[in-house]
């Protein structure tokens, strides 16, 4: 799950970050009165979308030579005037893809003088099985070129599970940035405090980009990304109230009320399997004959009917499907209940698409009978490639 920057900070300040005082608004009637709160001269108006590079993004309502998603004001009135430009436009940016993100809430900042923008994230590093800060002086909004043209100014530390983070690890980190004075004293309490912001809460992503010395010689967190990991949000009841569904694609937040593992996705065949690898395997095969998945969807092993029938009827309401591929191995999961799912699921909201079932495994028999006596137009397959072929044949 994904929060908003002022959402992160606000985490963030909870665990003892420096963070700039800042006021969230959703109108331009808020915007005078949340500026009035902040000491000034320097503001800044920050969009407050799912994704990352606002800075450099672009409204799509305004011209090419308008301002992007985040903005400096001098003076209250430019941060009125700003909030009236950004609020209810579309911004794009090198994340939210060609169609954009509708900016519906602004983020008014406490503006900072910077000496020196830093990059700072936290993850899981599956490779030693750690949580690792990733590091480099190169902050600031072009990190994903640094990755690429001068990875050596990217430094990863593991962090051990046991120790935290030592002070060795710290006196690592203020070396590798080059900090020193005040910096270097708020060091000692920032990447503690950073690291234990993201294990308390489990974290599967901190981004702070940039990490930045102010003029003043102390650190602050100017930006901050942070994902959680949805599997461990049924223990933070307050985390969970930060879920901001406008940001979330629609089909996707009806599969998490069904506890499906369902990712929507920019091709035309919708799928439905159980079991992430068969999923996955589905996905390429379709690719293989030469289209591409709407979605990932794994139904998982013992669904019932009415998850089954869920499941069907977020495919079908992807404006983008032309044709639906089931492909079903019964283990735990039973054919027939797969079939009177489907059945179910087409009584209600009917089939404008081709259909093709590749039924296996256990009651794959009764599974077919199922289907066979509903009436309904559905194409058999014999097997996985079986059906990929079809699918791709009834949609071209
Ligand atoms: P992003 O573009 O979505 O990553 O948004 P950021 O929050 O990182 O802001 C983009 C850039 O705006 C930063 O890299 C800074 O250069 C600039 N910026 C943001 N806040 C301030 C501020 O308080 N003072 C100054 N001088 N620049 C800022
Ligand atoms: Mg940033």
């Amino acid at each position: 799950m994904n929060i908003h920057e002022y959402q992160a900070k606000q985490v963030l300040k909870g665990y003892g970050a420096p963070v700039a005082q800042g006021v969230a608004i959703t109108s331009v009637d808020e915007a005078e009165a949340a500026a009035r709160q902040l000491p000034g001269p320097l503001y800044v108006v920050k969009s407050q979308i799912h994704a990352g590079g606002r800075g450099k993004g672009k409204f799509k309502e305004l011209g090419p030579d308008a301002k992007g998603g985040v903005r400096l004001a001098k003076s209250i009135e430019e941060v009125v005037a700003h909030a009236k430009d950004m609020l209810g436009n579309t911004l794009v940016t090198a994340q939210t893809g060609e169609a954009g993100k509708q900016v519906n809430r602004l983020y008014i900042e406490d503006g900072a003088d910077i000496a020196r923008e830093l990059y700072c994230s936290l993850l899981v590093d599956r490779s030693v099985g750690r949580v690792a800060f990733v590091i480099s002086t190169e902050g600031g909004m072009d990190i994903e070129a640094v990755a690429h043209d001068t990875p050596e100014k990217i430094v990863t530390l593991a962090i051990d599970p046991e120790a935290g983070v030592t002070d060795a690890d710290v006196a690592q980190i203020v070396a590798a940035y080059g900090l020193d004075g005040a910096a270097a004293e708020d060091a000692k309490s920032l990447f503690p405090a950073l690291y234990k912001a993201f294990v308390d809460t489990d974290m599967s992503l901190l981004e702070v980009n940039p990490l930045i010395v102010m003029t003043d010689g102390h650190l602050r967190v100017l930006d901050a990304k942070v994902s959680f990991d949805g599997n461990a949000l049924f223990r933070h009841d307050d985390i969970k109230t930060l879920r901001d569904e406008t940001e979330e694609d629609a089909k996707e937040i009806e599969a998490s009320k069904w506890d499906l593992a369902y990712v929507a996705l920019d091709g035309n065949i919708g799928c439905m399997v159980n079991g992430a690898g068969l999923a996955m395997a589905t996905m390429d095969i379709i690719k293989l004959y030469g289209k591409e998945p709407a979605n990932f969807c794994d139904v998982g092993g013992g669904a019932s009917k009415e998850k089954v029938a869920a499941a069907f009827k977020i495919i079908t309401a992807d404006p983008r499907v032309e044709g639906i591929l089931v492909n079903i191995f019964g283990g735990i999961m039973r054919c027939d209940v797969i079939a009177e799912g489907v059945v179910a699921a087409v009584k209600e909201v009917g089939l404008q698409v081709p259909l093709v079932v590749r039924l296996e495994g256990t009651n794959a028999e009764l599974g077919k009978k199922i289907l066979n006596e509903s009436g309904l137009r559905i194409t058999a397959a014999d097997d996985l490639d079986d059906a990929a072929q079809k699918i791709v044949a009834a949609v071209a």
